[in-house]
């Protein structure tokens, strides 16, 4: 269930789902925990999640050992695929080494090369980590970093080469086949992107695992949220908190006052 509702800070929404992902517990390096402990929001506390873990036979979630009050666990990073070349959603904060060896642990555990990066947005705790991913990896000059391009935002300088993803653009690798969905709102740039074979979707910050999330524009959130309802997901991956398996969804709009 989304709800909306306006605070002195601004407009909140939060989502009421069923939370599945302690279920799927890690395989590896699994198990194992960020080691900086998320706090707890307000006075909600937050399930622990492991710092690698498998959330679909085509999806595994890297921590990005940066848990705060606004990143809740840290940033919910995904490697998506089933061979030897997947695609990396999302690179977490600049500069967390513990992420990064995470991965890299991940990477050849599993042995597979990143082909392709996709951020979601251009907050730093999502697209933050790149350069420390490419400087990590072999195929650092082959490996594509993609973020939507709104056109309106100011321009930003970022220390890696940046392709600009199209709404609608698909990606496939090995096991999985993604499609980008520009949805503004949480930020201008703001994608999801949508996991054809798991009938899953990459939510970002538009949707959160646990409490709410905040947005720039409620209009367009609002429009954004429409268009997770008609792609119908049966199941979220956020880009913070836990996995939300959707039974129903719907929300619901508190109008001010
Ligand atoms: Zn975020």
């Amino acid at each position: 269930m989304f709800t909306a509702a306006r605070s002195s800070g601004g407009w909140r929404l939060s989502v009421v789902g069923h939370h599945i992902s302690d279920r799927c517990r890690p395989q590896s390096v699994v198990g194992r925990l960020c080691s900086t402990k998320p706090r707890a929001r307000s006075r909600m506390s937050l399930p622990r999640l492991p710092a690698v873990g498998s959330v679909s036979p085509r999806v595994l979630r890297v921590l990005g050992c940066n848990p705060s009050f606004m990143t809740l666990q840290g940033t919910n990073t995904y490697v998506v695929g089933t061979g030897q070349r997947r695609i990396l959603i999302d690179a977490g904060e600049p500069n967390v080494p513990e992420y990064i060896k995470n991965l890299e642990e991940t990477m050849i555990k599993y042995n597979f090369q990143l082909d392709h990066i996709i951020i979601s947005h251009w907050h730093s705790d999502h697209i933050g980590g790149v350069k420390n991913v490419l400087d990590m990896i072999a195929n650092k000059n082959e490996c594509q970093v993609w973020k939507f391009n709104p056109k309106i935002d100011k321009k930003r300088d970022y220390n890696f080469p940046l392709h600009f993803v199209e709404d609608k653009q698909k990606f496939e690798v090995e096991g999985a086949t993604l499609i980008i969905h520009h949805t503004p709102g949480h930020s201008t740039d703001h994608i999801v992107i949508f996991l054809e074979e798991d009938n899953a979707l990459f939510s970002a910050d538009c949707v959160l695992g646990e409490g709410t999330t905040v947005f720039e524009d409620l209009t367009e959130y609002l429009k954004s949220l429409q268009l997770i309802l008609d792609l119908n997901p049966t199941v979220i991956f956020p880009g913070h908190g836990s996995v939300i398996k959707v039974i129903k969804i719907y929300y619901v709009i508190l109008i001010k006052n």
